[in-house]
């Protein structure tokens, strides 16, 4: 293969993903308006469904904008030899494989953020704030960018500079020690996550005394579950919207509740939240999934060890020189394909966790407060409540709102 036939495929995947995502996002524009199904008439009276129905417009009109613009830098980047341009002025600065590789990608994304961080402030002070959702000052927002940077580099850069000493030191092999880093590293970041991360973005302070940690708390006795650790989290001081998480296994597993969640619903509503969440660890969930992370991760790592090394990587991209990060940044390109096929293998087997869960929920507390909790986080967050199949099936992690009222119904029916 020449190089130049190499550049064009590296073309066509970003040109085809970005059609087939503009045309999944068409489909799903097209049934905005769709009759709402029985059971989901009461989410919304009918100045909200129109509200909602704005909402969804505006953000897919401004989804095209940015995707076009990420689109259009990115390929001109390609045509012009950015890369090259890149590299050069790394290899400028240092004769060190492992900082110029640093330095490359530090550039670029800090060149791709500044780049798009028009657009995500026109989302979150135009758009969210019309719609009502925005609480994020601008110094919020300007912190967090910066802390994201610092966090980016020196997490990412750190794993960064480790794999390529690795590769320096063993070659082909770097993959065995690069997955074991990872592993570790992430088993570390999900066990530490809410103690080391989560507080430079938000403060956490844990359930007060009072009737709702009662309820919690006794719910947690009659179903086995060691809950030492129940945190709200301020997520009121970026935007309205509400959410609960779970993070951490044995003796530092904690659920994190928004206030914005404590706010919008009633006591047991919550609990049924929680319940939920408490569905996810009792059914292994969380183990599940990061075994699946890890066994992809040394699979992507094992492939690009078989290709790193092929001068015609660099090549393709315009650079003379070979090297880690230029192959890595060509692997990455043409793992696309590969990364979407378990995406949405992982987005299939989310939803039937998501399943699993609600099941839980209903048969330890019930499925009538599950229902209405939905409900009304999905009335508050203003979404989509008609969304089209092939867009479910490729991007949703959980299964619509109708599908989950659907499925609970059905296994009552079953249980009787
Ligand atoms: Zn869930």
């Amino acid at each position: 293969m020449t190089p130049e036939t190499l550049f064009y495929i590296l073309i066509g995947i970003i040109v085809l993903n970005f059609i087939v995502d503009q045309i999944l996002d068409a489909l799903n524009a097209k049934h905005y308006n769709d009759q709402l199904p029985a059971v989901l008439q009461d989410v919304y009276d009918d100045e909200e469904y129109q509200r909602s129905q704005a909402y969804k417009k505006t953000r897919y009109k401004f989804g095209i904008l940015s995707s076009t613009f990420s689109l259009l830098i990115t390929l001109a980047f390609f045509f012009l030899d950015g890369f090259a341009i890149v590299d050069e002025f790394a290899r400028n600065i240092s004769n060190n494989p492992i900082l110029i590789a640093l330095i490359f990608f530090g550039s670029i994304m800090l060149a791709s953020d500044i780049l798009t961080t028009p657009f995500s402030y026109y989302s979150t002070f135009v758009i969210e704030e019309k719609f009502g959702f925005n609480k994020t000052t601008k110094k919020t927002f300007f912190l967090d960018k910066l802390k994201g940077w610092l966090m980016g580099a020196i997490l990412g850069g750190g794993i960064l500079a480790l794999i390529i000493w690795f590769y320096q030191l063993t070659g082909e092999n770097f993959w065995i020690f690069a997955w074991i880093l990872v592993a570790v590293f992430s088993l570390f970041l999900n066990m530490f996550y809410s103690k080391l991360i989560v507080p430079l973005f938000n403060k956490q302070t844990p359930l007060e005394e009072g009737s709702l940690r009662n309820k919690i708390e006794e719910y947690a006795k009659n179903v086995g579950f060691t809950l030492d650790n129940i945190f709200i989290i301020d997520g009121s001081k970026r935007s309205t919207k509400a959410n609960a998480y779970f993070s951490g296994f044995g003796k530092e597993k904690r659920i994190t509740l928004f206030d914005t969640l404590v706010n919008d619903l009633e006591e047991d509503e919550i609990v049924a939240v929680l319940a939920h969440e408490v569905g996810h660890y009792k059914k292994k969930h969380i183990i599940f999934n990061l075994t699946a992370s890890i066994i992809t991760t040394g699979f992507t790592l094992w492939l690009l060890s078989l290709f790193v090394g092929n001068p015609l990587l660099s090549e393709a991209l315009g650079v003379n020189q070979p090297s880690f990060h230029i192959g890595l940044i060509a692997f990455g390109i043409l793992y696309t394909p590969i990364s979407e096929i378990t995406g949405l293998l992982m987005n299939l087997l989310s939803r039937k966790f998501e399943y699993q869960a609600d099941r839980y929920a209903q048969k330890t507390w019930n499925a009538a407060d599950l229902v209405s909790s939905l409900k009304k986080l999905s009335s508050k967050s203003l979404s989509n409540l008609t969304p089209h199949k092939a867009y479910v099936f490729f991007h949703f992690s959980h299964p619509t709102l109708l599908q989950r009222i659907q499925h609970l119904k059905a296994s009552e029916k079953n249980s009787f």
